[in-house]
């Protein structure tokens, strides 16, 4: 990269500066767009042999399996998870993801369709071209794979937009990919901050589709920046503030854990995290009661910045100034080695009502909301009354009120006596302004391909 520009990669967890990375400029996110676009012409990827195709993409997630224990330790540092939880929500499921897709590039093609008149016709798949991904910080190598994987297994060419908050375990992977062989220019990484390189790429008239995964304004900006430039098409994976369901008749102990890292895992910055518990009126004093026991013993990781920090405590106090009751938690945590980083105290607020803020609004920290109810419809009541349509959870033992649940929830993925679940090849995307797309399964090659009708008049 030649852009002069630069902007500093810090570890959260400790305030110290990593490294300087490029803040791509439109003339540098121009020149990657040009090698995408110039890959996908000569079809120096897309051309190859399927079967080569598939193993080059084999080889990508062995290259990640292989380098597992550095990838752990960059996402660790850039992010502030522990390297064990960016071994397992990363790492591996961005290893998987590619074999995954792997699998599909020899499987992707169009159907005959019996149509009236004297005609063959047949559709083909082809790949929409050059593709913008634009990621987050949370999972910053999973949700890169989420991308990159089926758009190349389509015979896209990819420009990926890391977060500036989280660049390097994007520009590793790139690394990753050069080794397992990919050709030049099929993926491309342009670091920055989103008001720069991140809305070049939205702008530019040579990328055909953008997949994005972030925040609803910026989502707006996208919709802008495709209605004002070549109409590119888009994909968005939002936020969301899903609600996980609690039935009396449920496994206590396995709720438990489910509804604990469900908000606390990934130190609660997670799209899908459970941050509303709705809890029937039997068990809410007692779930809510060892709900805190766990959540005042658990060390979670840094938030991702100082700002999300600040932000998360700007909750907390609105909830206390609502009337929540404030369990536990509450405050910055700052003990010791602590106190270098953005660290947030697990957060449990009770006697939550629904229009409360923090009931409403995706708080993306540690912070949960115990809501009670009486009635299933009730729980599906208040579940629904959001904007957003990510994902729910519901825990309970009847059969026929989990599938009742599940099919009245308005989310993208329904968890029944889990939480947060994920494969790679299951669909995953949102409802309502949580979205629209699919990342991931076979869903996801809708995204990256373009039907073609091809009538043949016999
Ligand atoms: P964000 O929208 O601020 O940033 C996401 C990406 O967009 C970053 O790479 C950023 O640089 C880029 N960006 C920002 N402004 C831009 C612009 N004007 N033009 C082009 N690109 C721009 O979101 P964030 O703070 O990084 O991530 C948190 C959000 O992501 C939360 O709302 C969360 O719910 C959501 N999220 C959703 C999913 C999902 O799968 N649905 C997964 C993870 C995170």
């Amino acid at each position: 990269m030649t852009t002069e520009r630069t902007l500093d990669v810090i570890n959260p967890a400790t305030g110290e500066l990593l490294t300087c990375v490029p803040d791509a400029d439109e003339a540098e996110v121009g020149r990657a767009v040009a090698a995408a676009r110039d890959c996908f012409q000569q079809k120096t990827w897309r051309g190859l042999d399927p079967s080569r195709r598939e193993r080059i993409l084999w080889s990508i997630a062995e290259g990640i399996e292989q380098d597992r224990d550095e990838l752990a330790a960059l996402i660790s540092e850039e992010n502030g998870k522990s390297p064990r939880e960016a071994m397992a929500a990363d790492v591996k499921p961005a290893a998987d993801c590619f074999r995954y897709y792997a699998g599909w590039v020899r499987k992707i093609y169009g159907e005959t369709i019996p149509v009236d008149g004297p005609y063959l016709n047949y559709t083909l798949r082809e790949p929409v071209g050059v593709v913008g991904a634009i990621v987050p910080w949370n999972f910053p190598l999973q949700i890169a794979a989420w991308k990159v994987a089926p758009a190349l297994a389509c015979g896209c060419s990819v420009v990926l937009k890391p977060s500036e908050l989280t660049p390097l375990s994007a520009l590793k992977l790139a690394d990753i990919c050069a080794e397992a062989e990919l050709p030049d220019g099929a993926l491309n990484v342009v670091t920055g901050y989103g008001e720069t390189t991140g809305e070049a790429l939205a702008l530019h008239e040579d990328v055909d589709k953008i997949s994005f995964t972030g925040s609803i304004a910026t989502a707006r900006k996208l919709l802008h920046a495709s209605s004002v430039s070549n109409l590119k098409r888009l994909s968005l994976e939002l936020g969301g503030k899903s609600a996980n369901i609690v039935f009396p008749d449920a496994d206590f102990d396995a709720a438990m854990k489910g509804a604990f890292w469900g908000i606390f895992g990934g130190k609660g910055e997670m799209c899908s995290g459970g941050s509303r518990l709705l809890l029937h009126e039997e068990i809410y004093d007692r779930f809510v009661e060892e709900l805190a026991v766990r959540a005042r013993k658990v060390q979670i990781g840094s938030q991702i910045s100082g700002r999300q920090m600040d932000r998360i405590l700007d909750y907390i106090e609105s909830g206390k100034e609502e009337g929540a009751r404030l369990v536990c938690g509450g405050e910055r945590d700052k003990e010791g080695e602590k106190a270098k980083g953005f660290f947030v105290k697990p957060t449990i607020f009770a006697d939550v009502a629904p229009e409360m803020r923090i009931a409403r609004e995706e708080i993306f920290g540690p912070v949960v909301c115990a809501i009670k109810f009486k009635e299933a419809e009730e729980a599906l009541r208040i579940a629904n009354n959001t904007t957003y349509g990510l994902a729910a959870g519901v825990w309970t033992r009847d059969l026929r009120l989990a599938h009742h649940m599940a099919a009245g929830l308005e989310a993208g993925s329904v968890w029944v006596n889990t939480y947060n679940a994920f494969d790679s090849g299951s669909p995953f995307g949102g409802y309502k302004q949580s979205g629209f797309g699919r990342d991931l399964g076979s869903y996801a090659l809708e995204q990256y391909t373009n039907v073609k009708s091809v009538w043949i008049s016999l």
